[in-house]
């Protein structure tokens, strides 16, 4: 089955793509007849039809302090109904009201207890705070955020904050973050619905987990109010997901491959299908990360190596090994005095830093008191290349055609 959906007659073709619920209803009945061979890879989309599926997104992490500012009234839920109040805030059973206005969030003394300006909270779960009307948002650290935020204090004298928020108001904040809202609208669509795929999948994997999506799971400063043509992008696709063998495909993505996409089962040790086994991309050329050399102290990847714990001194070569079709490894051999380290590749990557080793596509050679590193590409190299989605847009492409030569195999759904 193939479903285009063309971004001018959208609504037509929408109701083409769910015409495929008057279908699956009869492929689950037949799957539970034991008819299918493969019942277990049926997905129950239905989960999702009736509402917009709601995520958990992990904002700070172990953190002693935050500022917020909220714009609008806001209501502050405990779940253990102890708040105690100070000037300037009342409290109808457990919810206190904050006026607009300037906050410092840091925990005191005692392990649970939370201090929102000059509030006291003490709690063993979460402090929710609840947007009171539509258009409102609250500052966290500078970024604006359109969701609910949980305050989840732990018994280090630190604090989490997660974001609770619908997939769709969720998506043009990442979009905004992950592209330039200038490159093109066929490169902007196939960004959207491959997020949307990634988060819808990361829900579903995730289930009762803390949080759906972690730090270094998208790039997020938070939802962006001025974006006007990602929202509409947004907002057209809206519920439209990809889906492989009646499941819906996790939508990696990354900047730049370098001349041909990875496998998924080379970089995260997950089951490789067809849709993410590696395709030559052939587009992104003109990316500045295609090909680079770049120099790191050998005393900085030392450091931040010793900072995960590793005892590792004086290094005297890195290894990258086992290398996939898109020639990114999969494992990582560093040589020191006190021996040999193996590492997973991609760790070892965001140990050292993502945006410092860009890929772990490289080769090294030694330098006096650095190491160069001649690499190409920048990301993990799995799935929607960035740079050559927006080339084969500007090339005339469509966003559903740049999709399938990324994702091969996959059909479009729209699941609510
Ligand atoms: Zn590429």
């Amino acid at each position: 089955m193939v479903y285009k959906l063309s971004k001018n007659n959208l609504n037509t073709k929408y109701v083409f793509v769910a015409l495929c619920f008057v279908f699956l209803p009869v492929a689950l009945l037949v799957s539970c007849l034991g008819i299918s061979r493969k019942p277990e890879v049926v997905y129950k989309y239905d989960e999702y039809l009736k509402t917009t599926p709601e995520i958990r997104v992990l904002l700070l992490e172990g953190v002693s302090k935050a500022e917020i500012a909220i714009s609008q009234s806001y209501s502050i839920t405990n779940s253990d109904r102890t708040v105690d109040l100070a000037q300037g805030m009342d409290l109808p059973g457990s919810t206190i009201r904050l006026e607009s206005g300037k906050f410092l969030i840091e925990p005191i003394t005692s392990p649970g207890t939370l201090k929102i300006g000059n509030a006291v909270i003490e709690t063993d779960g979460e402090i929710r705070i609840i947007p009171q009307r539509d258009g409102g948002f609250i500052t966290l650290n500078k970024s604006k955020y359109l969701g609910n935020l949980l305050f989840i204090p732990g018994s280090n004298g630190c604090f989490t904050v997660l974001e609770e928020i619908g997939i769709e108001e969720y998506l043009p904040g990442v979009v905004g973050s992950e592209v330039p809202e200038r490159w093109q609208d066929d490169a902007i669509f196939a960004q959207v619905v491959a997020a949307r795929s990634y988060i819808v999948y990361q829900k579903k994997i995730n289930g009762n987990s803390r949080f759906d999506i972690g730090k270094l799971g998208l790039a997020y400063n938070g939802s962006f109010t001025n974006q006007l043509k990602i929202n509409e992008i947004v907002a057209k696709t809206r519920g439209v997901v990809m889906v492989y063998d009646w499941g819906i495909l996790p939508g990696y993505f990354h900047s730049t491959c370098g001349g041909h996409t990875e496998d998924i089962n080379l970089v995260f040790g997950l089951k490789s299908i067809p849709p993410l086994s590696g395709v030559i991309c052939g587009y992104c050329g003109k990316s500045k990360y295609y090909r680079w050399a770049k120099g790191i102290k050998k005393s900085e990847i030392e450091r931040k190596l010793q900072n995960y714990q590793f005892d590792i001194k004086h290094i005297y070569d890195i290894v990258a090994e086992k290398k996939g079709v898109g020639g990114h490894s999969s494992a990582v051999t560093v040589k020191h005095s006190c021996g040999s380290n193996s590492f997973d590749a991609n760790s070892f990557r965001l140990m050292v830093g993502p945006n410092v080793l860009l890929s772990t596509a490289f080769t090294m050679r030694e330098d006096g008191d650095s190491f160069v590193f001649d690499g190409k590409g920048w990301g993990h190299g799995v799935g929607l290349c960035q740079y050559g989605m927006e080339e084969m847009a500007r090339s005339g492409v469509q966003w559903f055609d740049i999709l399938k030569h990324y994702y091969p195999g996959i059909n479009l759904m729209k699941i609510y």
